[in-house]
């Protein structure tokens, strides 16, 4: 894995707790020595991220939509920053560049963007992992709906555990290695 997209809220949320576990991700990201790719904001979670990302001496690349530039306050030293024309270019750039995907606490543009990447993979349009970083419990309910879901057969069993979930940046990488190496068991 070289690179990880990010999916993030423009805010920082209701607790210190969220920025620290976004810098966390950002510095693993960089010890790791994978680029991190995100939505190129310098704000909230997406600022977070990205300045620990750059100050452990990682590689960041954002991918934003040229009318959302001022808006969301672009992120002006990124080791690259791509503009794109829409939305829809900013997810399928942001996918073409990552070999792995995880969303961060955010809000709805987080939750559009990591259910998009989600129902990509239940189709089998891309194999690659995806993983909620699970600070202060915040996806608790989304891992309730999913189980829920599939429960009431919505889902199928098989997408039940799809989103891989941790509390932790060094442990959500883990978990996307040790599904890489069972994915390339599985293909041999
Ligand atoms: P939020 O989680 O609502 O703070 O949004 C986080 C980021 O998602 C922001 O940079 C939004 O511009 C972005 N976003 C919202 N909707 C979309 C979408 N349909 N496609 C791509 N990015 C989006």
């Amino acid at each position: 894995m070289k690179s990880i997209a990010v999916y993030c809220g423009s805010r920082s949320g209701a607790s210190d707790v969220y920025i620290k576990g976004a810098k966390s991700l950002g510095i693993e990201l960089a010890r790791r020595k994978m680029t991190l790719i995100y939505g190129g904001s310098s704000a909230g979670m997406m600022g977070a991220v990205a300045d620990s990302c750059l100050e452990a001496g990682g590689r960041v690349v954002g991918v934003m939509p040229q009318f959302l530039d001022n808006r969301e306050k672009s992120h002006k030293t990124l080791s690259e920053l791509i503009i794109v024309e829409s939305m829809h270019e900013r997810k399928s750039k942001m996918s073409e560049l990552a070999d792995g995907f995880i969303a961060l606490p955010g809000g709805p543009g987080t939750l559009e963007e990591f259910f998009e990447i989600f129902t990509w993979a239940q189709i089998s349009l891309h194999q690659k992992p995806i993983g909620l970083l699970n600070i202060n419990h915040y996806f608790d309910p989304i891992v309730d709906l999913f189980n829920h879901m599939a429960d009431e057969h919505f889902m199928e069993e098989k997408h039940r555990s799809l989103a891989l979930v941790d509390e932790h940046a060094n442990g959500l990488l883990d978990q996307f290695s040790y599904y890489l190496s069972q994915s390339c068991q599985t293909n041999l």
